[in-house]
């Protein structure tokens, strides 16, 4: 309905409705902003559904700020809909923000951390500026989110800044809509914000020199040779200057981390090509705001200390995502090693008492602040494949930020997933959030950070689960969790079919498809321990169609730790109780190897188990790799490094119909004999290796065209944390792409099991919606 101003031109009111991650990104002053520039009366709103704007103004006017809603959104929005119809007009003067009513569920309140702005960090550098070299700077468009808020609705007094009291310019800022800093929950200057220390390992304060201030103290100490502890954003972190092999192979050995790669912090994507190949790609992926640890193929002449990636490849570097890693990466001038604040496998540090106590023994000194972390948040590790992001590690930066399920969940879901690299889901209607990275959950302490994130987001999202998913093994604490929560309705979800279902959700789609699940450790339906699975279906279900030969784990676990046992069991396979080791596993113990070859022919302490990831192993410990790693997937890591990438040739594997119309079998014998037949003609490793990741994909692309073309399906999966293995990714997207198949890897969640309870979710809601 239109009406006249007085000039004659035509005026018009609308209410426009936008949907999408609107809340706590600074949307509303962004309105506000736009309706003054443009003349235009009316108001704008936070709703349960996220921001409702009424503008009245010229026709021209309103056409301009609707258009505006979408396209010229503030950087942390994610305007997924804007629908508006004309209302009647009022005739009121003004524009203004409504006070937000709150009635029913909240969308979205609270979003991941984000990395520091251009514009703050050009008034950090300005020697004029009241926050000139201020460690806490932030505004509405960056700064820390999830990593400081504790309850809802997102604002000052529920987030871990409540204690300071902003000071007069600082509340300025705040309450002005049209400041940069309107309603910025973290807002903080030198004079009200918290404060940065640099203290002594007994916890004692450092004297500064003249002029220094702590941060500045602290670059001098690191380019000193001394080792750090640094309170970052969700966690402590442990540093050195990383071409110092002194105190890297010092912070070592007092971390006991014997051979993980460090992580480096650059100062920017100059500073990170003088270490690593970037592409454009990978150069984007590093520059992104979440900013990922991202891995990249190192350098031969890569200024590093020996220490920091012992044997491997390629580095992990990221970019500062705050203004005091900004500040410390500019200082120092040097790469740093940053790695997570904790002693071998434990859970990093991220509370100031617990920091002190238990990394006072590796680090010399501790450059802290008094801003408290409310939820421990590792950094995220991604890299770059067929041109595309693969996530390694999904945390911070990336969390909470909800993912779209491709059906509605009738009820309020939880996947609690699996054990390994471990995060919970938590869902209702078509909405998933995944949580932050909970690391291995083989203990209680990992148990309690499970139990205490599900009941954060339960808080933060105020969902309350009425069914919960979790994997079939009887023995995970994640499970045991689950079977503990009350007035629940409980889905157990098979592994694989998690992994399926979870890389079919993130693209929005439900299958049928045909998946190649490859990993170390699942549960299977018939008490074996599956890995190498072929299965179709969606997220409705699943049938196994196919599956790698099953061979004996000598050892169970044990043979994990000790890829030369996967090694024997291979050889017991093809010649028999009585094989001698191989010149590359001559150093094995004669009596132990007769022994465990004997586990392999009576199956004592021998599961059962089709597991990509031991066959991997197994063939790395006959190349000569090693026979004993100190981390899962060490082995296989080290056999794809080794791949000569110009080598011509493929392994077999033959793909042999099952039984009684069981799952076909994938047998790798062909390919083991081999193996076993160039190593000994002396044929080179890089060769070996790289025939065999190729014999993989090869067999993987044909076993899923013919199970596809049986099952009438075009779609192939990939997924399983075989698959963080880049060169067997790209040769089997690829083997699958000339085989027609349409093919879907993960992108948004990891291939390892840091995607099992998005996984979950999926299969618990077909389950649930019938
Ligand atoms: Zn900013
Ligand atoms: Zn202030
Ligand atoms: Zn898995």
């Amino acid at each position: 309905m239109a009406a006249l101003e007085s000039g004659g031109a035509r005026i018009r009111r609308v209410r426009a409705r936008v949907d999408g991650t609107v809340q706590g990104v600074g949307y509303r002053p962004f309105v506000y902003r736009v309706a003054h520039e443009l003349g235009v009366s009316g108001w704008v709103l936070n709703d349960e559904r996220g921001v409702l704007v009424e503008a009245e103004g010229s026709e021209e006017a309103i056409a301009a700020l609707v258009a505006r809603l979408r396209c010229d959104a503030p950087p942390l929005a994610d305007v997924r809909g804007v629908i508006s119809e004309d209302v009647p007009t009022t005739g009121v003067a003004g524009f203004e923000i409504v006070a937000s009513s709150r009635s029913g569920a909240a969308t979205a309140p609270v979003t991941p951390d984000t990395a520091t702005c251009a514009d703050c960090l050009a008034e950090l550098a300005d020697p004029d500026d009241r926050r000139h070299r201020y460690p806490f700077l932030n505004c509405t468009n960056c700064g820390p989110r999830f990593t400081i808020v504790r309850g809802i609705p997102y604002d000052r007094p529920a987030t871990t800044m409540a204690g300071f009291v902003m000071c007069a310019d600082c509340r300025a800022e705040y309450q002005d809509p049209l400041d940069r800093r309107f309603h910025a929950q973290p807002n903080a200057c030198p004079v009200c914000g918290p404060r940065a220390r640099l203290i002594e390992h007994d916890g004692s304060e450092v004297a500064l020199p003249d002029g220094a201030d702590a941060v500045r103290a602290a670059a001098d100490d690191l380019l000193a040779g001394r080792v750090l502890a640094i309170k970052g954003l969700g966690g402590y972190h442990l540093a050195c200057r990383a071409d110092d092999e002194t105190a890297v192979s010092r912070l070592r050995a007092r971390k006991h981390r014997e051979e993980r790669p460090f992580a480096l912090l650059v100062a920017d994507v100059a500073a990170a090509r003088e270490l690593v190949r970037l592409d454009d790609a990978e150069a984007q992926l590093l520059s992104r705001r979440e900013r990922p640890i991202v891995l990249a193929t190192r350098l031969a002449d890569a200024p590093v200390a020996p220490s920091v990636a012992p044997r491997a490849p390629e580095l992990g570097l990221m970019l500062p995502y705050t203004p005091l890693h900004a500040l410390l990466a500019q200082d120092a001038d040097v790469p740093l090693v940053m790695t997570s604040g904790n002693v071998s496998d434990e859970p990093i540090a991220f509370e100031d008492e617990d920091a002190l106590e238990r990394l006072a023994g590796i680090a010399d000194r501790f450059l802290v602040h008094d801003r408290p972390i409310a939820t421990r948040t590792d950094d995220s590790v991604a890299r770059v494949v067929r041109d595309r992001p693969l996530l390694l590690r999904r945390s911070r930066g990336f969390v909470p930020a909800g993912i779209e399920l491709p059906l509605r969940a009738p009820r309020p879901l939880l996947g609690c997933g699996a054990e390994q690299k471990a995060a919970f889901c938590l869902a209702a209607g078509t909405r998933a959030w995944v949580s932050h990275h909970i690391g291995d959950i083989k203990n209680y302490e990992t148990l309690r950070s499970l139990q205490d994130g599900v009941a954060h987001f339960e808080k933060l999202f105020e969902v309350k689960p009425q069914v919960v998913a979790h994997d079939l093994h009887p023995d995970y604490l994640s499970t045991r969790y689950a079977l503990d929560r009350e007035d629940v309705e409980l889905v157990g979800v098979q592994h694989h079919h998690a992994h399926l279902a979870a890389t079919l959700a993130e693209h929005g789609e439900r299958g049928p498809a045909i998946g190649a699940i490859y990993d170390g450790t699942g549960y299977g339906t018939d008490g074996t321990v599956w890995g190498g699975e072929l299965l179709v279906g969606g997220v409705g279900g699943y049938e196994r169609a196919g599956h790698l030969r099953a061979v004996r784990m000598p050892g169970g676990e044990r043979a994990i730790r000790q890829p030369w046992r996967m090694a024997l069991a291979w050889l017991v396979e093809l010649h028999g109780e009585d094989v001698a080791p191989p010149a590359t596993l001559a150093d094995i113990d004669a009596r132990t190897w007769r022994a465990v070859a004997h586990m392999v022919v009576t199956g004592t302490s021998a599961p059962l188990t089709t597991s990509m990831g031991r066959l991997f192993d197994a063939v790395a410990a006959l190349c000569g790799v090693r026979s004993q790693v100190s981390y899962e997937g060490q082995a296989a890591i080290e056999l794809e490094a080794l791949a000569d990438p110009g080598t011509e040739g493929a392994y077999e594997l033959r793909l042999v119909a099952g039984e009684d119309g069981g799952p076909a079998i994938l047998d790798p014998a062909p390919a083991m004999a081999e193996i076993l037949g160039e190593l000994a003609a002396g044929v080179d490793v890089a060769a070996v290796s790289a025939r065999f990741h190729q014999g993989v994909a090869n067999a993987t692309a044909a076993a899923c065209a013919r199970l596809a073309a049986g099952a009438s399906v075009d779609v192939a999966v990939l997924s399983g944390g075989v698959f963080q293995n880049r060169l067997l990714l790209e040769r089997t997207a690829a083997a699958l792409e000339q085989a027609g198949l349409r093919v879907l890897a993960p992108e948004r969640l990891p291939p390892n099991d840091g995607q099992i309870a998005f996984g979950q979710v999926a299969v618990a809601a077909a389950c649930d919606a019938g």
